[in-house]
């Protein structure tokens, strides 16, 4: 059996005539993270949507575990299931408390039963530090703690791999390491993770492969110490200088 969990080969997708990606190769190893680098606009999310078909690619194949996503006779709903995805803007339910936020997807999508959803709820808030928050409202919540409740709704659905959209771009600053520091733990415990991000120092102290991305086009990619530390393409020297 392959142990590559993600497996993306010559991706494009236009709006219109947009063109964004540009023919995208990507392959995450099952226990990696690969942090997704690049300016605003490069295509970072359009790719990461493209990964659970909530864009439509426009030609290449997205194979996902044992699922090819992109396969036109494929049960998405069931391929879906094990891929967690966490927006920079939570996305929580408001008109639920986050213990039901936790439950509601487990018992519809994996018809677990209410207590057995309730426990893995608990456990998985446990996991994110939000034990004491199960029973409060999402308004409640400061924005680092509603981003770890989405964090923790995404992991109770037990995915093969998880993917981050800028998870902590929306937060105050001083909520930012709560969240990187979830990030980092589940990375400890071997999660394969595709993370978007302007964290320089979490793409470079907890990733295995980082890809550089500008105008839809994956510029160059590889370990940190090499992408972050000493990039090789003018591209990135220049994108790095503004953002280090
Ligand atoms: P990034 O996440 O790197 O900032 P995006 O993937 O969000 O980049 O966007 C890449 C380009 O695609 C941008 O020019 C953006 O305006 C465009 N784009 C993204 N989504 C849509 C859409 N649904 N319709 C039209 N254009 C879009
Ligand atoms: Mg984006």
């Amino acid at each position: 059996m392959s142990d590559v969990i993600v497996n993306v080969t010559g991706l494009r997708k236009a709006f219109g005539q947009l063109e964004v990606l540009k023919g995208i190769d990507l392959k995450v190893e099952r226990g990696q993270v690969v942090c997704i680098i690049g300016p605003s606009g490069s295509g970072k999310s359009t790719l990461l949507r493209c990964v659970n078909l909530l864009e439509e690619p426009n030609g290449g194949t997205v194979v996902v575990g044992e699922h090819e996503l992109t396969d036109p006779d494929v049960d998405l709903d069931f391929a879906r299931r094990g891929i967690g995805m966490v927006f920079q803007s939570f996305n929580l339910f408001a008109h639920l408390s986050v213990l039901d936020n936790l439950t509601i997807a487990q018992r519809k999508v994996l018809k677990r039963d209410k207590d057995e959803a309730k426990k893995i709820a608990l456990a998985n808030l446990e996991r994110v530090g939000l034990s004491e928050k199960a029973h409060a409202m999402p308004s409640q919540l400061s924005g680092g703690q509603q981003q770890r409740a989405a964090i923790a709704r995404a992991l109770a659905m037990d995915p093969e791999v998880m993917l981050f959209d800028e998870p902590t771009s929306a937060l105050d600053p001083e909520l930012v390491g709560d969240v990187l520091s979830v990030m980092r733990r589940l990375a400890d415990e071997g999660m394969t993770m595709l993370v978007v991000t302007h964290e320089m120092q979490f793409a470079r102290e907890v990733a295995d492969k980082v890809l550089f991305m500008d105008a839809g086009v994956v510029v160059e990619q590889g370990p940190p110490s090499q992408v972050i530390a000493d990039p090789q393409e003018p591209r990135t020297q220049e994108f790095l200088s503004r953002v280090l």
